[in-house]
């Protein structure tokens, strides 16, 4: 008898600046077998971004009436945004249940929780090239004042900091190796769950 195929969580973190969104896009492209799941924030949404695709953008009193109503997995205010994020359990466990392969692209504080409630989940960190360097690039766009690049530059130390939470660390040095060592470490996992 075949058992039912077993679903698995993959999340991925990393600090804004690091490609992570970029990089991600391809991933989903290449690996038709992961599912995104579809985060809530009562951060408004950006030009071009679509609600229900990238988002569920929520008022503050509807974010606070789900969070009370128990529907999110984890749910922060996400470190240096002054905005609420979060994951929702329709997003994940149905879609496990099914045998789905569900990617969540969350912060360290919520991969902690996740990991509490799903200690098999898959954790990658997506590392820009160096804090320097994600310096130099917010100082060279210069459109930034110093305590917006003051305030990026220690949201992304706070994210580093945290980075031994994870399984893989895989570095930015171009989009398209980032993007091929994910899909090795998809293979991998391939393998790890028919064992
Ligand atoms: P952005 O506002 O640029 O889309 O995302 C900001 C940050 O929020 C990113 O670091 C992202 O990983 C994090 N984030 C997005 N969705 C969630 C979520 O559902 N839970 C948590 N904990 N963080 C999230």
């Amino acid at each position: 008898m075949t058992s039912p195929a077993k679903g698995r969580l993959i999340i991925v973190s990393g600090p804004s600046g690091a490609g992570k969104t970029t990089i991600l896009r391809e991933v989903m492209a290449r690996a038709p077998r992961l599912t995104p799941s579809v985060s809530a924030t009562t951060r408004p949404p950006r030009p071009g971004e679509r609600d229900g695709e990238d988002y569920f953008f929520l008022s503050e009193a509807e974010f606070a009436r789900r969070r009370q109503n128990g529907e999110f997995l984890e749910c922060f205010e996400v470190f240096g945004r002054g905005y609420w994020y979060g994951t929702l359990h329709g997003q994940v466990a149905p879609r496990l249940a099914e045998g789905k392969w569900v990617v969540l692209e969350i912060d360290v504080d919520g991969t902690q929780a996740v990991l509490d409630m799903y200690p098999d989940a898959v954790t990658i960190f997506v590392q820009p090239e160096s804090v320097l360097e994600l310096e130099r690039r917010l100082r060279q766009r210069g459109t930034e004042s110093e305590t917006a690049i003051a305030r990026r530059l220690e949201v992304a130390r706070h994210e580093l900091s945290r980075q031994n939470l994870y399984r893989y660390i895989v570095r930015n040095d171009s989009v398209a190796d980032a993007v091929e060592r994910i899909l090795q470490i998809l293979v991998s996992l391939e393998k790890e769950t028919h064992d």
